[in-house]
């Protein structure tokens, strides 16, 4: 049976469903679902992410990680965490700096991934060989911390499942008169809400009982509008057409994590922010190191689009929530 049908029988019987439910099926189903049968992040994939399109990006935030480590007083056991890791190219980015530059901080480093699909986490094992770390299938399955910790997320919460309200009212997913599906409302005015966020934030907030850094990038901004959107193959496709077959997501609400992380939370573009960390400085080496003028033409080009002001440099934020009394963060 495939996803379409199950989701038709379940519509059949029960009537319409919520949108965060028809996400929930599509992205996580545990045979059907998104996540658990795709690799949607390889060559040729769904959707291309910044780790993925340049080194620069994962360097430059083993620098912010290594500050960090130095801004927690150099702790020699401590835990990085990442969420949603991917294909894991991040992560081993961030361990490479760490022990090129700080193998003190390298040597004392405990690391946790979060991840939910067994085709990523089996490409993460692959990655990430020889290094110390424990997964993870969800934030509610990491063990109570006890030691300083730096958080890293990038694109993790635009796949959290999300409701729609037109006017009040939920928007849901139904089967119409030819069996396709379709959503039961017009879409004018549309709120939406992310109903995993609110507990989320309270378990990352006290996922350590000692000082912390997270940070989290992703595209989005403060108030909601229709951003439910489906990808297949770096190109936008229709939500209903083919659950589990693209790639769901939505914007993330800066407001929401705003409110759900309160005082000690702030975030800026990812283009100021990769700016400060010097990321062009590190874009511009890693181009003087190209072997072919195609190689550095891809590079000039892929830092160009991660720090674009009228593309991913804008739409991109990063938020960083740190416990009180610690030092700024770099960037901020
Ligand atoms: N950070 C990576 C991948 C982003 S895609 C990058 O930048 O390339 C989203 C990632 O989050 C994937 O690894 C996906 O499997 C994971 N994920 C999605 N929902 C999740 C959930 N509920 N719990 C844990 N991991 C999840």
């Amino acid at each position: 049976m495939s996803l379409k049908e199950h989701i038709t029988d379940i519509i059949r019987a029960e009537g319409p469903i919520s949108i965060a439910r028809y996400m929930d099926l599509c992205l996580y189903h545990p045979q059907l679902g998104y996540y658990m049968t795709r690799q949607p992040m390889a060559a040729g994939g769904d959707f291309i992410t910044a780790p993925e399109m340049t080194q620069a990006f994962g360097e430059v935030l083993g620098a912010w990680v290594i500050d960090c480590w130095q801004k927690l007083g150099s702790p020699t056991e401590w835990a990085l965490v990442e969420l949603g890791p991917g294909r894991g190219t991040l992560m081993s980015d961030v361990l490479r700096v760490m022990q090129r530059h700080a193998p003190q901080a390298y040597a004392g480093c405990k690391i946790h991934l979060v991840e939910i699909s067994p085709v990523l986490k089996q490409a993460q094992q692959e990655m990430l060989q020889g290094h110390a770390v424990a997964w993870h299938q969800g934030i509610e399955a990491l063990p109570q911390l006890e030691v300083p910790l730096v958080l890293l997320a990038n694109e993790f919460w635009d796949a959290l499942p999300i409701q729609q309200f037109v006017d009040g009212e939920e928007r849901m997913v139904t089967v119409d008169a030819g069996g396709a599906l379709a959503f039961t409302l017009p879409a004018g005015h549309i709120t939406e809400t992310c109903p995993a966020l609110p507990c989320l934030v309270q378990r990352l907030k006290a996922i350590t009982t000692a000082p912390c850094y997270q940070l989290y990038i992703d595209y989005g901004a403060e108030g909601t509008a229709d951003t439910l959107q489906a990808m297949r193959q770096q190109k936008f496709t229709s939500p209903l057409e083919a659950p589990g077959e693209v790639d769901l997501t939505a914007h993330v609400n800066f407001a929401a994590l705003k409110a759900a992380f309160g005082d000690n939370w702030g975030y800026i573009d990812q283009a100021g922010f990769l700016f400060r960390l010097g990321f062009p400085v590190r874009a511009a080496r890693l181009m003087d190191a190209a072997k072919t003028p195609q190689e550095r033409e891809k590079i000039a080009l892929n830092c160009a689009k991660i720090i674009a002001p009228d593309g991913m440099g804008s739409l991109f934020k990063v938020g960083c929530f740190y416990t009180q009394g610690l030092a700024t963060p770099a960037g901020f």
